[in-house]
């Protein structure tokens, strides 16, 4: 171990090299990755509890790399850094716009679709702003079948600008959920700060969910307040029976989760949840 520590006064060891060049790698054919048409959106359906059908969907990001399928995890974090996540992010809007016009017209189903955002999208000078969005509206989407997906960083700062475009899209129409509730900084002084219409409680509570857990009382506690401020609750990471009776009992209102269905391609996602119109 002491040889080893004499390598904490160098900047690169061999290993950190072959790193960032992979990493150069990545983000390079990650520029390119819209333009060879890799990026594509899965859907995972968001469940009713109340009568258990289907009323909305997460857009969730995939990058279908020649190499395989890379996990968003690792790319979202790459793209957040070098700011190529506003580009991406404008790409994903558009795409959801374009798709859930396409299945207005051919399917039955009210459906919102929920696109999850960034704090640099709201950072940048043009993204989030009025006429970026008219832009978006171009694809001739109805703003009540979009839903923007906030973290809770973002109203960490009360920062004007961000406040403002997160008015934008609620005086438009579109509704914001904040999303991985429970997690980080989690406070109600948040909630203050922005009216939101829907908090999601993070996976990590709903999988410990059992009728003598101490998760049971928590997301009963933060379900019953948010329920006291107008904000409906979506369960994430359900995976069971018996996570989704237990969230009917304490009152949640949506469930989103393998129990139901993973993330699926929009083709496949359609022809799985979505009623084909008999008109
Ligand atoms: P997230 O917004 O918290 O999305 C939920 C994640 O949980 C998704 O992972 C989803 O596939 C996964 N999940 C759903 N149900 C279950 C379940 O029952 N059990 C478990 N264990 N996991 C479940 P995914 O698709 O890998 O996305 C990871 C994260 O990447 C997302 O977390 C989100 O933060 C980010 N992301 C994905 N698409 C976009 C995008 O278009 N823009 C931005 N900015 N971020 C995105
Ligand atoms: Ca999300
Ligand atoms: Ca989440
Ligand atoms: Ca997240």
């Amino acid at each position: 171990a002491k040889g080893k520590g004499r390598n904490r006064f160098h900047y690169f060891t061999p290993e950190m090299e072959v790193l960032a060049q992979t990493r150069r790698r990545t983000l390079e054919q990650l520029r390119e990755a819209i333009q060879r048409q890799q990026l594509e959106v899965y859907y995972q359906p968001i469940i009713d509890l109340s009568c258990g059908g289907i009323r909305k969907a997460e857009a969730l990001l995939r990058w279908n790399h020649p190499d395989g399928q890379i996990s968003p995890l690792q790319f979202i974090p790459l793209a957040e850094e070098t700011g190529l996540i506003v580009e991406i992010g404008n790409w994903v809007f558009t795409e959801v716009a374009r798709q859930s016009e396409a299945w207005a017209r051919t399917y039955q189903v009210e459906l919102q679709v929920s696109v999850n955002t960034s704090p640099a999208q709201y950072l940048d000078d043009h993204c989030c702003k009025p006429e970026w969005f008219e832009d978006i509206l171009a694809q001739g989407l109805d703003p009540a079948r979009l839903c923007v997906e906030i973290t809770e960083g973002l109203l960490m700062e009360p920062d004007q600008t961000i406040l403002q475009k997160l008015l934008m899209f609620r005086d438009n129409g579109v509704e914001v959920s904040l999303d991985d509730f429970g997690t980080g900084y989690s406070s109600l002084a948040y909630l203050k700060q922005f009216d939101i219409d829907y908090l999601k409680i993070d996976k990590s509570f709903v999988s410990n969910l059992s009728p003598t857990s101490h998760d049971r009382v928590l997301c009963q506690a933060i379900i019953a307040m948010a329920h006291t401020l107008g904000i409906k609750v979506i369960a994430e990471g359900v995976e069971t029976e018996q996570q989704q009776q237990l969230l009917r009992q304490i009152d949640c209102d949506f469930a989103q989760g393998y129990f139901y269905s993973r993330p699926l391609p929009a083709d496949q996602f359609a022809a799985t949840w979505l009623e084909p119109d008999s008109k």
